[in-house]
C-alpha cells in the first residue's frame, strides 16, 4: 500500500521534528517515519532507572535549543513546553575543596572570579560585554547554511565594536590557551575549556576556544536550561505542535530504503509501507546510514561513495544515571547549587583525558559532564533526592585502557560496569560517601545508545566529529557541505550536517529551506531545474 505526502521525514529526533514543524508552516503535508516507539531521538525521558525518577535517557540541557531562533519561533511553551533553570548554571569542583562557578547572574561569576583572582571579574565583564555586541549575530550566523551571508555580514560589521581581529584570534586561539591569554586565575580557564569539551574538539586544537566562548556565554545570557518533567517533553512539544498542524508521525517504521527514480527520491520504504514524497524527503539519519545504506550504491555518483571512506565519527560515549536517596554529599558545597558540573582536577588533566579519547586509549581519569536534574527541576525526583547523571567519551575503536583495571574497549556488559566504576570513583573522591546515597544505577555504553538512537553509532553523539577538517562547508564530507544530496529531492537534515551536533534544530531548518527553495525554482521552472 503507500500514501503520498509532499515531503517524508525520516527520523522524529528534534532536526526532523524541526523540519517537519516548519514544512507544515509553509502549507506542505508531511509524514515523519520514526523507527523507536517514542518520538525524540535523543532527547528522550523516562522513569527506567528507578519509578519515582525522572531521567533523560540522553541529552539534558539545552542552552543551544533556548538561543536558537528557529526553536523559539514554534512558541513551544504553547504546547506544553516549561523551561526549569537551577541556581547556577555550571560548577567544576576541585580536590582542594574550591569551585569554579559559572552563576546566570554575570555579575555574581565575575565577583566568585574577582574573589579568587583580582581583576578576573572585569575580564569577566569585558568578554560578556563583546559577547553581547556580537553574539547574537554569531549564533545565528553559526546556525545557518553555510557560508552565512546575512548574519555573517552582521557579525563583521560588529567586529570592530569587540576589538576587531583581536576578537577574532581570541576565537580561533584553543581553549586550553584561551583562558590563559585573558584571565590570571584558574576558575575562568576551567570553565572556559570543560565547555569546549562539551565537543570532541581537542582542547589544544583550533575551534575549540569557539565553543568554550559559545556555550560560556550562553550559559550567562540564556543558561543551561532543562524542560520541565523531563528532555522529553521538549521532543513532545514538538511533536503535539506537527501534529497539532495537521501533521502525521508513524512510530516503530523503521525507514528502510529511499527509493530513487531518475536520480530523483520519490519514495520511502518503511514497516511494509510505501511513503510516496511528491516534493522532498528530509533524512533526520546519520550520513553513513544514508549513504550507501537508505540509499543503495548504485543510486549514488562514485565520488560520493569514495569522499564517504573518509567520513569521521566523534568518539563513543559511556552515560551512567543514578538515582540518589539525598542530595550529592560534596565534601565541600558549592557557592550556589549547580546544574551541571565537570569532573577534572585541572584544565591539564581535561586536555590529557580528550587527548587519549584521539589517541585511541580509554582515559585512566575520564572529564565527565554530569548533571544534577532534581537541583534544575524539582519534579524530576521526590523532595530530598537527586537524580543525577554523568557521561564522557571513550574510543570508537580501542588501542588501550590508560586505567589499571584492562578494560577492553569490546564495551560488553563487564567493560561498562567496570569503567561506570572508575566513573563513580571521580565523583566519590569530591562527594565521600556518594555510593552510599545510591537507590539505583544504570550504565548505557556504546551499543546501548546505539540500540536506542540508531543515529549514535559506537555511541558517537553528535553525528560526526566537529573538528575543524569535518566542519562547515566539510560537513558531512567535502563536495556535500550542505543539506543538498546527491539525489535530486533528497536532504540530509540531521546533525551529520552543519552546523552539527546539538539541540539547535539548525540541520533541520537548512534541510526544509532547502527543500522549499527547490520547490519553487521546479515549479518556476516547469520542473526543468532540481
Ligand atoms: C548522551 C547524550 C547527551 C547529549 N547531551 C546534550 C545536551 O545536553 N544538550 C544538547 O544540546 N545536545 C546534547 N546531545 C546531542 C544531541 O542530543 C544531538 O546532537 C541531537 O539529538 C541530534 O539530533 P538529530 O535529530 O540530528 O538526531 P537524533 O536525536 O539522534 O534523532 C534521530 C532520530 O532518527 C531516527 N532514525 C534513525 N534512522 C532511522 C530510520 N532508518 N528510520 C526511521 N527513523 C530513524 C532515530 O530513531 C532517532 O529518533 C547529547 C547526545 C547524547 C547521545
Amino acid at each position: 500500500m503507500s500514501t503520498s505526502y509532499d515531503a517524508v521525514v525520516i527520523g522524529a529526533g528534534p532536526n526532523g521534528l524541526v523540519a517537519a514543524n516548519h514544512l507544515i508552516d509553509q502549507g506542505w503535508s508531511a509524514v515523519v517515519l520514526e523507527a523507536q516507539a517514542e518520538v525524540g531521538g535523543a532527547v528522550k525521558s523516562s522513569r527506567d532507572v528507578h519509578p519515582d525518577f525522572v531521567h533523560d535517557t540522553f541529552s539534558a540541557f539545552y542552552p543551544l535549543a533556548h538561543a536558537s531562533p528557529t526553536i523559539r519561533s514554534f512558541d513551544l511553551e504553547d504546547h506544553g513546553l516549561r523551561w526549569r533553570h537551577s541556581p547556577a548554571v555550571l560548577g567544576h569542583p576541585l580536590p582542594d575543596g574550591s569551585w569554579a562557578m559559572l552563576h546566570r547572574d554575570r555579575t555574581v561569576t565575575a565577583d566568585l572570579f574577582e574573589q579568587a583572582h583580582p581583576g578576573d571579574g572585569d575580564a569577566w565583564l569585558e568578554l560578556c560585554g563583546q559577547w553581547d555586541r556580537i553574539g547574537d549575530q554569531m549564533v545565528k550566523a553559526l546556525l545557518s547554511p553555510f557560508p552565512p551571508v546575512r548574519h555573517g555580514v552582521g557579525a563583521l560589521a560588529r567586529l570592530r565594536s569587540v576589538g576587531g581581529l583581536d576578537f577574532v584570534k581570541t576565537m580561533l586561539t584553543p581553549a586550553s590557551d584561551l583562558g590563559r591569554a585573558r584571565f590570571g586565575g584558574v576558575g575562568p580557564r576551567l570553565i572556559i575549556a570543560g565547555n569546549a569539551g562539551h565537543a570532541d574538539i581537542p582542547l589544544n586544537a583550533p575551534g575549540s576556544g569557539l565553543m568554550g566562548v559559545l556555550m560560556s556565554m550562553l550559559g550567562q545570557t540564556v543558561g543551561f536550561p532543562a524542560p520541565e518533567g523531563g528532555a522529553g517533553g521538549l521532543a513532545h512539544a514538538l511533536a503535539q505542535r506537527f501534529e497539532s498542524l495537521g501533521g502525521e508521525i508513524v512510530l516503530s517504521a523503521e525507514a528502510t530504503r529511499i527509493q530513487v527514480t531518475d536520480r530523483r527520491a520519490t519514495a520511502v520504504f518503511a514497516a511494509g509501507e510505501r511513503y510516496v514524497a511528491r516534493r522532498a524527503v528530509v533524512a533526520d539519519v546519520v550520513a553513513p546510514h544514508l549513504y550507501g545504506g537508505l540509499v543503495i550504491d548504485e543510486d549514488l555518483p562514485a565520488r560520493t561513495m569514495k569522499s564517504m571512506r573518509s567520513f569521521e565519527l566523534d568518539p563513543g560515549t559511556v552515560k551512567v544515571d543514578w538515582a540518589l536517596d539525598g542530595p550529592v554529599p560534596w565534601a565541600s558545597r558549592p557557592p550556589h547549587d549547580p546544574g551541571t558540573f565537570h569532573v577534572a582536577d585541572s584544565v591539564e588533566q581535561m586536555t590529557e583525558a580528550l587527548g587519549q579519547v584521539s589517541a585511541r586509549v580509554i582515559p585512566a581519569n575520564p572529564f565527565m559532564l554530569a548533571g544534577q536534574m532534581t537541583t534544575t527541576d524539582p519534579s524530576r525526583s521526590p523532595a530530598g533526592t537527586e537524580s543525577l547523571w554523568a557521561y564522557t567519551h571513550v574510543p570508537q575503536d580501542t588501542l588501550a585502557d590508560g586505567g589499571d583495571e584492562g578494560i577492553r574497549g569490546t564495551w560488553d556488559r563487564d567493560d561498562c560496569e567496570r569503567f561506570a566504576d572508575r566513573m563513580q570513583a571521580r565523583i566519590e573522591r569530591l562527594a565521600p560517601g556518594f555510593g552510599s546515597k545510591i537507590l539505583s544505577r544504570r550504565v548505557m555504553g556504546p551499543h546501548e545508545l546505539e540500540h536506542a538512537d540508531a543515529n549514535l553509532i559506537g555511541g558517537a553523539i553528535n553525528g560526526g566529529t566537529s573538528q575543524l577538517h569535518q566542519e562547515l562547508v566539510f560537513r558531512p564530507v567535502p563536495g556535500l557541505g550542505r543539506a543538498e544530496t546527491p539525489i535530486r529531492g533528497l536532504y540530509l537534515g540531521s546533525a551529520s550536517a552543519h552546523p552539527g551536533g546539538g539541540v539547535h534544530g539548525g540541520p533541520g531548518m537548512n534541510a526544509a529551506r532547502a527543500a522549499l527553495a527547490h520547490s519553487r525554482v521546479r515549479r518556476a521552472t516547469g520542473g526543468l531545474l532540481r
